[in-house]
C-alpha cells in the first residue's frame, strides 16, 4: 500500500462479523476494504462448529444457489451426560430437520470463511489478507479516522471503522469501548481436533443414512472432569470435529492442560468406539468470550463500531456465535450506510446500531443468559454430582437385581439424599430457573 488510501468504510477482520458488515456496505454502494491478518479469510479461525443459516439468509438471501461449502446438515442433535464410565444420551431426531437448505450445518471454517469472504468481494468489497491492523488512527478530537497496518506506509483512512477482530479485542480496547482484557473467569479456552474417517464408517457409527444427515452432540459431565464447561462431537462430511472447552480460570485452578482434557475425552469408553481408526488431521485452540451482557463493551464510539466476538456476542449455552456475529455485522453495516447518508459518524449517531440490535435475538438472548457463566461457576454440582447421580440412577433403574422395584426406587432416593439434600436440590433448581430467565 502506498500514499493516502481512503475508503468509505474499513472492516477489521474477515470472520463472520466482518464479512457480513462488508457485504452489507458493499451492496449498499460503499467503497469498503476488509483487512485480515490471516493468509486467507478463515486461516486463523476455528470453531466447533454448527453454523445456523438464518443469519446468512438475512445477509445473503440467495446463499444456497452460491453453493456454500457446508459439511453435513444437522438432522439429529442433543446432549450426552458423561459419568466416568457411562453416558445418558438425550438426542432429538426429526423428519423436519430433513429440508434443504437446512436450519443448521456443520462447517469447517477454513473452507467456509474463504467462501463467505468471496461473496463480499463479489459485491465489490476489497479484501486484503496477510495484513494486521496495528492501531486505530484518531484525529485531534479522538475520533477514529482510519487504521494503521503492519505494511510499509500502511495507513488507511475512512470516516467509519467496523472492528470485527474476534476475541482478542485489542483494537476495541484502543477505541476506548472496553477498559481492559477480559478476566480469565469470563473467557473459555477450547481445543478441537478434526479426525478424518471414511464417510461410510461415520454413517454406520452415527446411524446416518447418507451424506444428507449429520449429528451434533454437546457433552457435559466427566468430559470436563465435572467442572463447568462442555465438549462436542459433530459429524463432518468425512470426519468428526471433537473438542472441549472450559473457562481459563478452571484450567489454571485445577492445573489442567487443555490437550490432556481432550485426550481423556477421546478415550472415554462411550466415545472411543466412534473415533476408532480415525486420523487426526487438524488440531487447534481458540478462546471464546463468555463475558455476558453486563460486561460487553460499548458498541459504538466516534467513527467506530464493534461486532461479533470482539463485543462478546456469544450464547455458549446454545453454542451460538457465528449467527450473532453475522447479524451484528449486518446491523453495523446498515448503520454505516445510514451514517453516510446523514453525513454523521458521531458516537451519538452510530449508537443506533446498539438500539437496533436490542430489538433482535442477539442482545435479547445475551440479556436473558446474562447470569449463566456465574451460575455455572458457582454451582459445580450441575456438571459433577448431578450428572454422576443420573448415570448411577439409570444403571440401577435399567438393571434387574431380583429385588422389588419399590426397594430399588427407595435406594435411588437414598443415594440422591446422601449426595445432595432435598433442600439443596430445590435451591439449585431455583437458581437454575433464575439463570435461565435472566
Ligand atoms: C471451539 C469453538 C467452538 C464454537 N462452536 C460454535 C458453534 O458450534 N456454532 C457457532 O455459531 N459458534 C461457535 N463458536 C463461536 C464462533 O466461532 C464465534 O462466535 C464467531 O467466529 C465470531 O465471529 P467474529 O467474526 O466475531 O470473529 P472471528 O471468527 O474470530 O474472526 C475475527 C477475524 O479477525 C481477524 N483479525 C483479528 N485481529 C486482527 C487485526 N488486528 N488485523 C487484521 N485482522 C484481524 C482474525 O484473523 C479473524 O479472521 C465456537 C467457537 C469456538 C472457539
Amino acid at each position: 500500500m502506498t500514499g493516502r488510501l481512503t475508503f468509505d468504510a474499513i472492516v477489521v477482520g474477515a470472520g463472520p462479523a466482518g464479512v457480513a458488515a462488508a457485504l452489507t456496505m458493499a451492496r449498499g454502494g460503499l467503497n469498503v476494504i476488509i483487512i485480515e491478518r490471516g493468509r486467507f479469510a478463515g486461516a486463523k479461525n476455528l470453531f466447533g462448529g454448527v453454523f445456523y443459516t438464518h443469519a446468512l439468509a438475512d445477509v445473503l438471501p440467495d446463499y444456497w444457489e452460491r453453493k456454500p461449502p457446508f459439511e453435513r446438515p444437522v438432522t439429529e442433535q442433543g446432549y450426552w451426560m458423561l459419568s466416568p464410565d457411562s453416558a445418558i444420551r438425550v438426542m432429538h431426531k426429526s423428519e423436519r430437520y430433513l429440508k434443504e437448505p437446512a436450519d443448521a450445518y456443520t462447517v469447517l471454517r477454513a473452507r467456509f470463511d474463504p467462501w463467505f469472504a468471496e461473496q463480499a468481494a463479489a459485491a465489490g468489497a476489497l479484501l486484503i489478507t496477510r495484513t494486521t491492523v496495528t492501531q486505530l488512527l484518531k484525529d485531534e478530537r479522538g475520533r477514529v479516522i482510519g487504521v494503521d497496518t503492519d505494511r510499509p506506509e500502511g495507513k488507511v483512512y475512512a470516516p467509519v471503522v467496523i472492528i470485527a477482530e474476534g476475541v482478542n479485542n485489542l483494537l476495541t480496547q484502543q477505541a476506548g469501548l472496553i477498559a481492559s482484557d477480559l478476566p480469565p473467569k469470563y473467557v473459555a479456552l477450547a481445543v478441537k481436533e478434526y479426525i478424518n474417517l471414511p464417510a461410510k464408517d461415520l454413517q454406520i457409527r452415527f446411524g446416518l443414512s447418507g451424506p444428507r444427515e449429520g449429528v451434533a452432540i454437546d457433552v457435559f459431565g466427566d468430559v470436563t472432569l465435572g467442572l463447568p464447561g462442555t465438549g462436542f462431537i459433530y459429524t463432518d462430511q468425512s470426519g468428526i470435529s471433537i473438542g472441549v472447552g472450559m473457562l481459563l480460570d478452571e484450567f489454571v485452578t485445577h492445573r489442567l492442560r487443555p490437550y490432556e482434557v481432550l485426550e481423556r475425552f477421546k478415550h472415554h469408553p462411550v466415545v472411543r468406539p466412534y473415533l476408532e481408526g480415525g486420523e487426526v488431521r487438524e488440531y487447534g485452540a481458540h478462546l471464546i468470550p463468555e463475558m455476558g451482557y453486563d460486561r460487553m463493551p460499548k458498541l459504538a464510539g466516534d467513527g467506530v463500531m464493534v461486532a461479533g466476538d470482539a463485543a462478546g456476542m456469544v450464547d455458549a449455552l446454545h453454542r451460538e456465535g457465528t449467527n450473532l456475529a453475522i447479524t451484528a455485522g449486518k446491523m453495523a453495516g446498515e448503520t454505516a450506510l445510514a451514517a453516510h447518508q446523514a453525513g454523521d459518524f458521531s458516537a451519538a449517531f452510530l449508537s443506533r446500531y446498539r438500539r437496533n440490535l436490542e430489538g433482535t435475538f442477539v442482545l435479547q438472548d445475551m440479556k436473558q443468559y446474562r447470569r449463566m457463566t456465574d451460575f455455572l461457576e458457582s454451582s459445580p454440582q450441575f456438571m459433577g454430582t448431578y450428572v454422576n447421580l443420573l448415570n448411577e440412577a439409570a444403571l440401577r433403574y435399567f438393571t434387574a437385581h431380583g429385588i422389588p422395584k419399590r426397594t430399588m426406587e427407595h435406594d435411588i432416593l437414598k443415594m440422591v439424599r446422601e449426595r445432595r439434600s432435598f433442600t439443596g436440590v430445590a435451591w439449585d433448581m431455583l437458581k437454575l430457573m433464575r439463570a435461565m430467565r435472566g
